[in-house]
């Protein structure tokens, strides 16, 4: 008998499940190409909200609703990541224990064997449904080490007195946070329209299901830009930490993935790569786009506009519906309106978009440099491009990874303090034709290569840990 099931080897399979936002979606469904390349079964459970279409995924990996119904607020741009964060953990934490229960049950009947299971860091809810199921958990964050160490103190350093931030005076927001380098008080947090008690809870609510039923925390991350901070997180946690990025680079090498394989929550608008094949020299225009999720208010949409056309610089913007605090939430298709005149004062020397394909584009040739707000993925994906970022931080671990670009690698610069139109033309100008920006292209181009050093070996050791549980 014994014998037998010996020679009956169970497949383990790996259940996946993310947050429905962009940049939390593409990581993890990254991880579950490399995952199945590697051998393991992988089922995606997802909300029917931002679906992921299986077809743009390699064959082998099973997609699985878990049909939750979402409030207003878990998706409504008028809301803030905290609200949308919260409505989304009470809105899957039932759907999510079903469908994992449900699979549990078919898995029993058939071969396989759930392994664990991978969680979306931010989702507390579904890590702890999990583990009450009696389902091993691995955490993977979608933000840097750094970011989420952060985080993880944002209480003590509330009960330290350094939040909320009291004040606007400079010498007190710029003071270091030793314990942080190089981060400042101005970098600890910024979420409008939250108070620091609801974001002290939301931080208690991770913390506490991460310590309770996690055995480990995937980040999508890589030792050449974060080794201190990783090595401090897995002290600090006392867990294993395993940086697998950058997973956008390391999937894309995997032979079982499809060509196109963008988790897209928009259709990219792909004539923006003819346009920048026509007659733009290499390394002359400014990529803008401040990510998925990221609103500002309307004087600074139309500063940033006017800071464009002033600076003379060719650029490509991606203006997302939404993308104004209060505008266009009606028509959730109509991205707002630009400033008025703008289009016929930058007529042949910009190109505005609803939504680019922006991993081509920062690989296009005639990309100089990235104007971003520092999600995450958008810092890793400009980093392994080698270009060069201005940054404006809008929101959550924004500030930090924004820190680290311009004060840790060097590879960025401020777009400013106050976003107004003469600042915004001198620092794009700065970055795409003065000798800081040829500075900072050169350090980027050192941290492409980097990057692209960065091997498979962390993910051999999840596979190995996954096998373990
Ligand atoms: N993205 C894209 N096209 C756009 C803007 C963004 O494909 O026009 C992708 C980008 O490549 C990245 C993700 O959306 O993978 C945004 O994630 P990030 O962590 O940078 O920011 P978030 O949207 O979560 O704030």
């Amino acid at each position: 008998m014994a014998g037998q099931e010996q020679q009956h080897q169970r497949r383990r399979v790996v259940v996946l499940f993310s947050l429905p936002f962009q940049g939390h979606l593409n990581p993890m469904l990254k991880l579950a190409s490399l995952l199945h390349t590697r051998g393991l079964g992988v089922t995606v459970l997802h909300t029917d909200f931002n679906a992921p279409d299986p077809a743009r995924h390699p064959a082998g990996l099973a997609f699985v609703p878990i049909h939750e119904t979402l409030p207003g607020e878990a998706t409504s741009p008028d809301s803030n990541i905290l609200t949308k964060l919260l409505a989304l953990n009470a809105a899957c934490d039932a759907p999510f224990r079903h469908a994992l229960a449900s699979l549990l049950r078919a898995r029993h009947r058939d071969d396989d064997d759930v392994a664990c299971a991978v969680v979306d860091g931010q989702c507390f809810a579904a890590m702890r449904a999990a583990g009450e199921l009696g389902v091993p958990v691995l955490a993977l964050r979608t933000d840097s080490a750094a970011a989420f160490r952060k985080m993880l103190a944002i209480p003590r350093l509330r009960d330290a007195g350094y939040i909320p931030i009291k004040g606007n005076k400079k010498e007190k927001l710029d003071e270091p946070m030793p314990e942080f380098e190089p981060l400042r008080v101005r970098d600890l947090i910024r979420v409008e329209g939250s108070d620091t008690d609801e974001i002290c809870s939301f931080v208690a609510s991770v913390a506490d299901a991460v310590r309770a039923t996690v055995s480990g925390i995937v980040l999508n991350t890589f030792e050449a830009v974060e080794a201190s901070e990783l090595s401090k997180l897995q002290s600090e946690l006392s867990l294993p930490a395993f940086a697998v990025g950058p997973l956008h680079l390391l999937s894309s090498s995997s032979s079982q993935a499809p060509a196109e394989a963008e988790q897209s929550v928009h259709e990219p608008d792909r004539g923006c790569l003819p346009w920048l094949d026509d007659g733009h020299p290499p390394r002359s225009v400014i990529y803008v786009s401040l990510g998925s999720l990221a609103c500002v208010d309307r004087v600074v949409f139309d500063e940033m506009a006017w800071g464009l056309a002033r600076s003379g610089v060719p650029f490509l913007w991606v203006v997302r519906p939404g993308s104004i605090t209060g505008v266009g939430e009606d028509d959730g298709e109509a991205p707002p309106p630009l400033p008025e005149g703008f289009e016929e004062e930058t007529r042949g020397r910009g190109r505005v978009v609803k939504w680019a394909p922006q991993r081509e584009v920062l690989a296009h040739a005639s990309i100089g440099a990235f104007w971003t707000h520092c999600g995450w993925n958008s810092t890793l994906e400009s980093v392994c491009e080698g270009v060069p970022m201005l940054v404006q931080p809008c929101f959550g671990d924004q500030m930090v990874t924004a820190r680290y670009v311009t004060h840790e690698w060097g590879v960025g610069m401020e777009v400013g303090e106050v976003i107004e139109r003469g600042r915004v033309a001198e620092a794009v100008a700065k970055m795409m034709v003065g000798e800081d920006g040829a500075l900072m292209k050169e350090r980027a181009r050192h941290l492409k290569m980097e990057a692209s050093a960065a091997t498979g070996s962390a993910m051999d050791g999840l596979v190995r840990h996954i096998l373990s549980l």
